[in-house]
């Protein structure tokens, strides 16, 4: 995906008016809101927020863009950045922000008790949703007791059946992260080579193109994030629908170490101006009300424990072993990850 630079919004006017004013009343207004740069984009988010100013007072004044242009967006602002809070949609990314030096430590005792230590990194970013990295089949061309695992999309007898999003992408590199801190480097490259000689085309694409590919007969094998499925299962479209009918889901390496797991989550910028605000901000997400709402909407999974809800489209899946393995752990292979890709040459 080309890095987009995004469309300037009303709080970037505002906030330019407010330099410029510089009034005593502009830092007063300011006192009051919290200045949000988000990669989720869903209407249930917009709801989630009123709800916290409804709550506090505190205004969420909202940029939304892709992951990559946002931490763009906050490096090329620097030290006059008006971001507090930032929300991306993958680990990866998220230390990618940390290792870049955008992000302050988070102080605040609730999160780290809310947010298991395995969904965060240290106090410097926290998960807040969590999603499933599965495999999607056409039980017409692959038997479901042949592809078990992510280490079976390797497998020589699945030659020209597989299709992945660019291996570049977070999504992947996560995933190829897991796989080095579970496989080593050595295997993790076989892995990868093998699934380069599978692939059905020159991976592309976001995932719900690779599962509507295995529905037309592109592919046998795809994998996806597991909301990508279950958006699809919730539809309407009758498209959509002859989608799932033509699909089956595969919940990966449940004999192993489980299904790899990622989040969506969140970090305070290094120079947030209103930090307190963000810490409430973030503290009210994790909060077990609005935990389940926050994930259902995207047909994810809440990171607190003991948040229960239900979701018609993820029950149906089934349940299933996630892979325990902390976020940051893999995140943290994604340099090495990337190297790989480079080096084999996986698109
Ligand atoms: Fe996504």
């Amino acid at each position: 995906m080309k890095p987009q630079q995004p469309k300037p919004t009303r709080l970037t006017t505002t906030l330019i008016a407010m330099g410029f004013l510089g009034s005593a009343l502009a830092v007063q207004a300011a006192d009051k809101v919290v200045n949000l740069y988000t990669a989720r984009h869903y209407a249930s988010d917009d709801a989630i927020y009123q709800k916290f100013t409804q709550k506090t007072g505190i205004k969420v004044n909202v940029v939304s863009a892709g992951d990559e242009p946002l931490l763009e967006r906050i490096r090329s602002e620097g030290a006059a950045s008006p971001a507090d809070v930032i929300l991306l949609a993958d680990a990866a990314r998220l230390w990618k922000a940390e290792q870049d030096g955008l992000l302050a430590p988070i102080q605040s005792k609730a999160l780290n008790q809310a947010i298991p230590a395995d969904k965060r990194s240290g106090n410097m970013w926290v998960g807040l949703t969590s999603r499933a990295r599965v495999i999607v089949i056409d039980p017409n061309k692959v038997k479901v007791a042949d592809i078990r695992a992510y280490e079976d999309l390797a497998k020589p007898n699945f030659k020209g059946m597989v299709c992945t999003r660019s291996a570049s992408h977070p999504y992947m590199l996560s995933l190829i992260g897991a796989q080095l801190a579970t496989n080593g480097p050595e295997k993790t490259e076989s892995w990868m080579r093998g699934i380069v000689d599978n692939l059905a085309r020159q991976s592309k694409g976001g995932d719900t193109d690779q599962i509507r590919a295995v529905a037309s007969g592109e592919c046998a094998i795809a994998v996806t994030n597991s909301y990508y499925y279950a958006r699809l299962m919730r539809s309407d479209k009758p498209a959509d629908k002859e989608v799932v009918a033509r699909t089956k889901v595969i919940w990966p390496n449940q004999a192993g170490a489980g299904s790899h797991m990622n989040i969506s989550g969140g970090g305070i910028t290094k120079n947030a101006p209103n930090a307190k605000n963000a810490i409430a901000f973030l503290e009210f997400l994790a909060s077990k009300e609005i935990q389940a709402e926050f994930a259902d909407g995207n047909n994810e999974w809440p990171v607190v424990p003991g948040v229960v809800y239900k979701n018609p489209a993820l029950e149906s899946l089934g349940r299933f072993k996630a892979d325990p393995m902390p976020v940051a752990k893999y995140a943290g292979q994604q340099r090495t990850a990337q190297q790989l890709v480079d080096k084999i040459n996986w698109k």
